[in-house]
């Protein structure tokens, strides 16, 4: 068995030891004689699942008790639509649009609601995060959108926008649990698990007890408010099963590891790595304003399309899979999230020395 470096942006790379512990479970899970995949989410033990998965979150976030931690379906791309339907008030949200997640989320809530675009990154390749300390707010906007870590374009939020008080609603699927966050300072935090904690279709929604709707609107779809899967332990209907098991595998593995601080000390340390070489690399250049690079996905270009192409290619022969860009960017990216190994951006930086000495 050869395992690979995979610098997938998602779904994404897993810690092994959390692959080969739900491998020894496969067949037999605590004695029980079934599978997580096989077994009743009524059953004892899957209410065991989910209740440690949900604790060992608020654990590691340190999730105040007036939150919600929902696990659903749908990704993140679900969200999109149930933010604007569970917070409308006024019927008026302000995005911040850095880019194609955010520019999606903002274009979906506004068969919702009215959406006021306030900031953006559009004009410069979503390279850079706006200035957001003193937007143009309205006063009476129902929330202020952002999506934290831009998975396509390699840059985040390293501070928040002042949002002049209104409610912060965050999309963190590619940053969440890559390092400590102030819960209290946001008033919805999601995201979809297959970046950085679980098997896709699973979304993780942490919410703010009073934004959650106590009298739903008719034409909410039951399984998108809020409140229906709070009061019912997001048991509503069946869960994804076997995806939270693996979410509740992959946050004990972080406890182990040393929690969120330990995250980011870890990706720091892996981030800087590929950054430096980065800096001085006669051939590779970084695509973000360094203030404002992402720890978890790492855009970058030659600048020559072929050159582009033949390096995918010779690091995937070498055991680096999936470094192609996305298809709106091109070059190169490496997502290097929490499961991905010190060693493997290290593998990754020894090749990429050895492709600009034979390139250029
Ligand atoms: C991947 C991604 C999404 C979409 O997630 P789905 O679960 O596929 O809907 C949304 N936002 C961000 C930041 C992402 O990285």
């Amino acid at each position: 068995m050869a395992r690979v470096y995979n610098f997938s942006a998602g779904p994404a790379v897993l810690p092994e030891e959390v692959l080969k512990e739900a491998a020894e479970e496969m067949l037999d899970y605590k004695g029980c004689g079934m599978s997580v995949m096989e077994m009743s989410h009524r059953s004892k033990e899957f209410q065991q699942i989910i209740d440690e998965a949900e604790q060992d979150i608020r654990d590691l976030m340190k999730i105040p008790d007036n939150y919600k931690v929902l696990f659903l379906q749908g990704g993140a791309s679900q969200q999109f639509a149930a933010i604007p339907m569970n917070l409308k008030k006024n019927g008026k949200a302000a995005y911040i649009i850095t880019g194609q997640w955010a520019k999606k989320a903002a274009a979906e809530a506004e068969k919702y609601l009215e959406v006021q675009r306030v900031a953006s990154s559009a004009d410069k390749t979503f390279s850079y995060i706006p200035d957001c300390s003193d937007l143009d707010i309205d006063d009476d906007v129902d929330y202020v959108y952002i999506c934290e870590n831009n998975t396509i374009y390699g840059t985040k939020f390293h501070e928040l926008p002042n949002t002049k008080g209104h409610t912060l609603v965050a999309d963190v699927s590619s940053c969440f649990l890559s390092e400590p966050i102030d819960v209290e300072k946001y008033g919805v935090i999601y995201g979809g698990v297959q970046k950085n904690i679980g098997p896709a279709g699973v979304v993780i929604v942490i919410v703010r007890e009073d934004l959650i709707p106590q009298e739903v609107d008719i034409s909410v779809p039951t399984m998108l408010a809020w409140k229906t899967q709070a009061d019912a332990g997001s048991l509503y209907n069946t869960p994804p099963c076997y995806g939270i098991y693996i979410c509740g595998k992959v946050f004990q593995w972080i406890k182990k590891m040393g929690g969120l601080e330990a995250m980011k000390k870890h990706n720091e340390e892996k981030a800087k790595i590929l950054y430096d070489f980065l800096d001085n690399s006669k051939l590779f250049q970084g695509t973000v304003v360094p203030k404002d690079r992402s720890l978890m996905n790492v855009p970058f270009v030659t600048g020559n399309e072929e050159l582009d192409a033949k390096f995918v290619a010779e690091a995937k022969a070498a055991g680096l899979e999936n470094l192609k860009g996305h298809r709106t960017v091109g070059g190169m990216r490496a997502s290097i999230y929490n499961a991905m190994p010190k060693e493997g951006v290290q593998a990754l930086v020894d090749f990429m020395r050895k492709f600009e000495s034979e390139n250029m």
